[in-house]
């Protein structure tokens, strides 16, 4: 690679360590990396993998531009957190933004940082231009490749097996194990607002069934403010059979393996876990 796109890049955001092109974000995430986390999935992608379960992360237009200054700080706040999760979106086309990102929250604390990107950490060593290597000097966990659908796999963190999780710091080295278990980790987050969303990496299929059953009763699918596709979002209009619980409202946020989705009669989703 030549310049400052990167591998395989097209078009990209002006390189700022200023602002980042945020599409999505969660406070409080238990299925992207080790304990509880905040995620930021970035807008933008070069790779344009088929079977991609964000293709409205991809386009280099919309999402949201926030500072970075002022994000730090909002994560600094989040006090039940371990650590941060990069994902997107292809973290590695906004790579200033996110190490300058980790520069000023590390400056307050000492979170972990992980990260999805489409490249491989040989292309990154060997290719990167100098802030994409930046941000791999400040990443603990690196989980790297494209998304490839015939190879779509169960494996922890991953959605593809072709993806490696690299421990580039000894931070989780005592996770190695546990990263070649299998099965499917996917959280439900329930917002003031009465959004629901959905975040892991899901089985084959879960994406599209899911809005499906929702469209079926009723639920408007929001459309990110500029971008294609759906999101993984969804308004709440009418109730939603959750889980089987006793008693108590839904927890804020839960999470299962193997999370399996089916429509009820009586207009109501329900997703079962095993
Ligand atoms: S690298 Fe990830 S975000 Fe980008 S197109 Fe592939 S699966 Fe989608």
């Amino acid at each position: 690679m030549s310049g400052r796109k990167g591998v395989f890049s097209d078009a990209q955001w002006p390189e700022n360590p200023e602002v980042l092109h945020l599409a999505q974000r969660s406070d409080a995430c238990r299925v992207l990396g080790p304990g509880l986390r905040a995620v930021l999935w970035v807008q933008g992608c070069p790779f344009r993998c088929p079977g991609c379960v964000a293709p409205e992360m991809q386009p280099f237009a919309g999402g949201q531009e926030v500072k970075v200054s002022q994000l730090a700080e909002q994560i600094c706040q989040l006090a039940a957190i371990e650590g941060i999760t990069f994902s997107g979106g292809e973290p590695m086309a906004q790579a200033a933004a996110l190490a300058h990102l980790v520069d000023l929250i590390r400056s307050a604390r000492d979170l972990s940082v992980m990260c999805y990107t489409g490249y491989t950490l040989e292309q990154l060593q060997a290719q990167g231009t100098p802030t994409q290597k930046a941000l791999l000097e400040r990443i603990d966990i690196l989980v790297d490749g494209p998304f490839i659908a015939s190879r779509q796999t169960n494996l922890r963190w991953r959605g593809s097996d072709n993806q490696k999780v690299h421990f580039l710091t000894p931070r989780y080295r005592h996770l190695a194990e546990q990263v070649n278990e299998r099965g499917y980790w996917l959280e439900f987050e329930q917002n003031p607002d009465g959004t629901i969303r959905w975040m892991g990496i899901p089985p084959p299929g879960f994406r599209q069934a899911f809005e499906r059953a929702m469209a079926r009763q009723g639920v408007k699918l929001l459309q990110p403010e500029t971008s294609v596709g759906t999101a993984p979002t969804s308004r709440r209009k009418t109730p939603i059979g959750l889980p089987p619980r006793k008693g108590g409202p839904l927890p804020e946020h839960f999470y299962h393996r193997k999370s399996r989705i089916r429509n009820t009669s009586k207009g109501m989703v329900f997703l079962s876990f095993e």
